[in-house]
């Protein structure tokens, strides 16, 4: 990244859809909400946020589909053919696109130093408690029982 227009690439997962912003981004965020939880699928989802004017899609718009969560007055937009989250768009800040930080290939100038609704984070989340190899299966590291220290029930997951 050097010269007068610096630009952070990314795509989703088939390849269909290719975007860039212009960086550095506004700012990144991870979102521990369960609504976020379910559209990326995994434990909560990690944002560049980007302003509007300064988000492309370079590639595939006609492969980009919607859904407008007209509840939380949000649109999440989608890769129709793999299912990689696109973007996150929030009625309350129309000039801001977010996008999933995990879609860049390199650096986009910001790093995600702040957590939203992390009251919603699941108690099955990792939150970089100690791991060790697992014995007897290569490439796997497992967090050893009894380290929780979380507070709760003490129920089984
Ligand atoms: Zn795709």
């Amino acid at each position: 990244m050097r010269g007068g227009s610096l630009t952070a690439a990314g795509q989703c997962l088939c390849g269909a859809v290719e975007f860039e912003i212009d960086v550095p981004a506004r700012w990144a965020w991870h979102d521990h909400s369960a609504a976020g939880r379910r559209a990326h699928g995994g434990a909560y989802a990690t944002y560049v946020g980007s302003w509007r004017s300064r988000f492309r899609v370079t590639r595939g718009q006609a492969a980009i589909t919607r859904f407008e969560d007209t509840a939380a007055r949000a649109a999440r937009s989608f890769c129709a053919r793999c299912g990689t989250p696109l973007t996150y768009e929030r009625s309350h800040s129309p000039q801001m696109v977010n996008i999933p930080r995990a879609l860049f290939a390199g650096r986009t100038g910001r790093e995600p130093r702040y957590h939203i609704a992390i009251e919603e984070a699941p108690e099955w989340a990792w939150r970089g408690e100690p791991l060790v190899p697992l014995k007897g299966f290569p490439g796997v590291v497992w967090e050893r029982p009894g380290r929780k220290k979380r507070g709760g029930s003490g129920g089984l997951f």
